[in-house]
Formats: C-alpha cells, sequence, structure tokens
C-alpha cells in the first residue's frame, strides 16, 4: 500500500493494481496534458490527482480518482481567462468486456479495458475533460462580452431626435395638417 510520488508509470495492469490495492498521488502539469492544454488561457495550470485502486465486495477493480487543479479556462463569450476550481472524486470500474459492465452503472463509471494495459494519464485525463464545463463562460456581470454588447447595444437604439426618419415623419404630419 506504499504510496508513489514518483509520477504515475506509463501503461499499467489496472486489475493487478486493484488486486494489489496500489495507491498514486502527484501532480500533472498542463503541458503532459495534451487535450486540456488548449483549452487553458495561460497554457499553465497543476492537476494534482490521488489515485486509489482496490477490489470491491463483489471483485469488480475500481478506482477512486480524486482530482483537484486550480485553472483558467478561456471564456467562450469573451475570449478572456475564467478562473475554475476542478474537483472531481469519482469511482471507474474497469471491466474487459462490456457484458460484464451490467448493474455497475449506478455505482461506477465503466471503463471498458480493451488492451492488456492502460495509459493512467489517459484515463485521469478524461476525468479532467469530464470535470470541466462544456462551455466554459464567466457569469454575465463578470463576462467582459456583456459591457461590450449591452454598449453596442445602446449605440444601436436611435434616439428619438436624431432619429431622420422621425424627423421626416413630424414633417409629413405637418404637411397633412395644412393641407386640410
Ligand atoms: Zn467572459
Amino acid at each position: 500500500m506504499a504510496e508513489q510520488r514518483t509520477g504515475l508509470p506509463a501503461r499499467v495492469d489496472v486489475f493487478r493494481l486493484a488486486d494489489a490495492g496500489k495507491t498514486f498521488s502527484g501532480d500533472l502539469t498542463a503541458k503532459e496534458l495534451g487535450r486540456l492544454l488548449p483549452l487553458l488561457a495561460n497554457g499553465e495550470g497543476t492537476v494534482h490527482y490521488h489515485l486509489a485502486f482496490y477490489r470491491d465486495a463483489e471483485g469488480r477493480a475500481v478506482a477512486r480518482v480524486q482530482l483537484d487543479a486550480q485553472l483558467a479556462l478561456i471564456c467562450q463569450r469573451c475570449m478572456r481567462a475564467m478562473p475554475f476550481t476542478l474537483a472531481v472524486d469519482t469511482r471507474l470500474a474497469f471491466f474487459t468486456h462490456e457484458v460484464e459492465v451490467k448493474g455497475a452503472e449506478a455505482q461506477y463509471e465503466p471503463v471498458i479495458v480493451a488492451e492488456d494495459t492502460l495509459s493512467l494519464t489517459d484515463t485521469l485525463e478524461d476525468e479532467i475533460l469530464l470535470g470541466l464545463p462544456q462551455v466554459a463562460m464567466h457569469a454575465p456581470d463578470a463576462c467582459k462580452a456583456s459591457t461590450i454588447i449591452d454598449a453596442l447595444a445602446e449605440e444601436e437604439t436611435p434616439r428619438e431626435d436624431d432619429n431622420p426618419f422621425a424627423a421626416l415623419a413630424a414633417l409629413k404630419q405637418k404637411d397633412t395638417q395644412n393641407s386640410d
């Protein structure tokens, strides 16, 4: 049950890790996470992970995954940095065949292990991406874009006195009154 702080092994046999009750803790930098990296405003960030493998009462190979990070995502409205606290605490259950999954979905996120080994970094990155908002966006009152949109909307609403059509309408009305 010794805790390893020397980084994740590249490829692992999750079933053996579950048998051995292995745990891993450490940090992954954004540079190691090729799919997360383009979603970050500053190209920086560190995700702290804690992984604990075990066999549950039914003999399933399970990993509890805990992730914490302070990230700067890109707001999809104003394209500026948006601070986001990632907090994931989930349990993955590993299976070799789809049919074994039956009944496990309520408790676990099922993962089908097609090959003999899998990449823990990839697995953690999947969970990081699942933990992000679908569309990163500031709250309306905190977003630069909403102030810009408000300013534009104000500009586009013509004021009564500098609307040439209003002036024309006033003239027309005058004409009608005169011809009466
Ligand atoms: Zn914004």
